[in-house]
């Protein structure tokens, strides 16, 4: 198994991963494909400071799952850096962190494409996009030159690199997959079976 040392080309995966589902997993094969990646790094958020935390696992909980369900795939690995460095996660600083343990390495960022109309509002756009590409999946839904005209604005402003490509709709969300716990509903084929039963075993989710 070769290490992330060795890696030349690396994805990265930020998510909440409350919890992590299919759809992230696919949209990691997808952007490997896609960009030629040597692997993806699975990155659970420490604290998601533009998301509701009302029904949200601790970040040590969402990192085991995401461990979990990225154990039998040599190219994928979760890393903990977010959930270790606390207090609210800034992914330029993710961005950073990486760069200086795998200088060698190209950074893609992996992402919705909606993301490209919320980005500028995350914390220092101009240092994400000093320190990596922009991989960007677009579902069926927005019109493709909606987002041409965003990937050339982000050009422009910020000499953002943005790859966009087209990523099948999974529609798959975490928001469900709580729900159907809450509701006594199965969650079989919508998350790896470790991860489904690390849930159930645990009775995440059935309350929230
Ligand atoms: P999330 O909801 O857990 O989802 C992770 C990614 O997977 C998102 O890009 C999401 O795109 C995509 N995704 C989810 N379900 C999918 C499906 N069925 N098919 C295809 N794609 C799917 O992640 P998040 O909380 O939005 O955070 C994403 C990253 O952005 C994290 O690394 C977070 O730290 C970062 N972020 C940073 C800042 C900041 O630095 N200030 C602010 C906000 C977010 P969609 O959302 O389009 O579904």
């Amino acid at each position: 198994m070769s290490d992330i040392e060795d890696w030349k080309k690396i994805g990265i995966m930020g998510g909440t991963f409350n919890p992590i589902h299919i759809g992230h997993l696919l949209l990691g094969q997808w952007a490997m494909e896609e960009a030629t990646l040597d692997g993806v790094v699975f990155i659970p958020t420490g604290n998601s400071y533009m998301k509701d935390r009302s029904a949200m696992l601790p970040g040590t909980e969402r990192l085991a799952m995401t461990e979990l369900a990225v154990a039998d795939r040599a190219c994928f690995r979760c890393l903990d850096l977010e959930v270790r460095r606390g207090g609210d996660t800034y992914t330029y600083e993710t961005l950073e962190a990486l760069h200086t343990m795998y200088p060698g390495a190209q950074l893609y960022f992996i992402v919705g494409a909606d993301c490209l109309f919320s980005i500028e509002n995350w914390y220092h756009p101009e240092k994400i996009f000093r320190r990596c590409t922009l991989l960007a999946a677009s579902r069926s839904g927005m019109p493709l030159e909606t987002l041409e005209k965003k990937q050339k604005e982000l050009k422009d402003t910020y000499g953002a690199e943005i790859v966009l490509t087209a990523f099948p709709n999974v529609e798959i969300s975490s928001t469900d997959i709580r729900s159907r716990r809450r509701e006594g509903r199965s969650i079989q084929y919508l998350v790896p079976d470790s991860v489904r039963e690390y849930i159930e075993s645990n009775h995440y989710y059935e309350n929230s």
